[in-house]
């Protein structure tokens, strides 16, 4: 089941209907019904299917998401989208984040329709997660029915190594573009050069990220234990001899969980707006920023005696919980009103990278796991 969802070419920036259409097909054929939620151009959608009766109290939400991360630029050993089992490890895009966690869910079917629950099960696929989590929200709120049947706790299986995580950092990205005048290289009088007074407002980010290190808010159950700042890539200018005319600047920011998200983005503003352009003002150049929010991944932070959080302690037959530094989609949830945890198999680590892999062992937690949560769906 994994490497068949593995063969599906889910990269973000493609449609992930192939993958949707063929989970849907395959719950029919167990007569189980899928709603399929799509994006506002309809080449994206959201899939959610019930086990068990949906209208029973206290259901249980297993989320997923279906697409994966770019394999262009990167060398592979292998087909990136043909799962290839070697040295107790499964290789292929997607593998490790996160189409083991899904593929374990479906090939258990047969499992989760076998006996009735008592609980209901619901599986909840969503488009867009890799690109600042787009189809989520969608996913939530209509999941979110406000009846007393709405599932109210909710499973994200990214790859945490199967371990409890309950929290993770935010992500909020921005690209800020520079706009000055194009002229002759030999002429700088004549020409506003946006590269140059570009790489003024990243020199601040790197000193906004060294001030966060060293006196910013500091948790140490995180790695790093401070919000990041990263800038990704830089876009501009034409030629060596051409004062270029637009930098553009991809930026993105970590936001701990429990502090103001906001602070980071308010701190560039301001120094946009009371150093930087006063700056180039002042040597008489014309110069227009403008700074446009990319994705705004909520942080997450499970609530205190989380109902999520020990369920999936008791599934994963642990006492430990961890928090990570990368995103998903537990604080959307979380903030629909879902008791949200992450627990999935395979290593981060291995995510996003060439030849991106799991271990087998991973796989099978997982479906020990998944076990564990049959048994316990089907108590009285
Ligand atoms: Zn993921």
């Amino acid at each position: 089941m994994i490497a068949k969802l593995v063969a599906f070419d889910t990269t973000s920036a493609l449609s992930n209907l192939p993958l949707i259409d063929f989970v849907a097909e395959y719950l029919d054929g167990f007569g189980v019904t899928s709603e399929i939620i799509p994006d506002p151009t309809g080449k994206k959608a959201n899939l959610v299917a019930t086990f068990g009766n949906g209208e029973a109290e206290g259901g249980i939400i297993l989320s997923g998401h279906s697409d994966v991360v770019p394999v262009k630029g990167q060398s592979w050993d292998t087909d990136p989208f043909e799962a290839i089992e070697k040295d107790g490890r499964l290789y292929g895009r997607g593998t490790a984040d996160m189409k083991s966690f899904i593929g374990v869910i479906l090939a258990l079917v047969p499992e989760f329709l076998a006996k009735p629950l008592t609980t209901p099960v619901h599986l909840a696929l969503s488009y867009d997660e890799e690109v600042g989590c787009l189809g989520a929200p969608s996913l939530a709120k209509s999941m979110a029915n406000g009846s007393d049947a709405a599932p109210n706790i909710v499973i994200v299986g990214e790859p945490t190594s199967m371990r409890v995580v309950t929290a993770h950092k935010g992500i909020r990205a921005f690209r800020t573009t520079v706009t000055g005048t194009e002229a002759h290289s030999s002429a700088p009088d004549q020409g506003d050069n946006a590269i140059m007074h570009g790489a003024k407002l990243v020199g601040f980010l790197r000193g906004l990220a060294r001030d966060l290190r060293d006196s910013g808010a500091q948790d140490p159950d995180f790695d790093p234990p401070f919000a990041s700042i990263n800038v990704g890539r830089i876009d501009g200018g034409t030629a060596v001899n051409i004062i270029p005319r637009t930098c553009v600047i991809h930026w993105e920011y970590r936001p701990l969980p429990g502090t103001d998200e906001n602070e980071i983005i308010e701190r560039f503003h301001v120094f946009t707006r009371d150093e930087w352009l006063p700056a180039i003002e002042a040597e008489n150049e014309t110069i227009k920023i403008t700074t446009e929010p990319v994705a705004h991944v909520p942080a997450y932070q499970a609530e205190a005696n989380s109902p999520a959080t020990s369920l999936a302690l008791d599934l994963a037959a642990t006492n430990l919980t961890a928090k990570v530094s990368y995103g998903s989609e537990a604080g959307i949830f979380q903030g629909a009103g879902f008791s949200t945890v992450l627990c999935g198999p395979g290593d981060i680590a291995d995510a996003h990278i060439p030849n991106e892999s799991i271990a087998i062992s991973q796989i099978d937690a997982c479906n020990a796991f998944m076990g564990r949560l049959i048994t316990r769906a089907r108590a009285p």
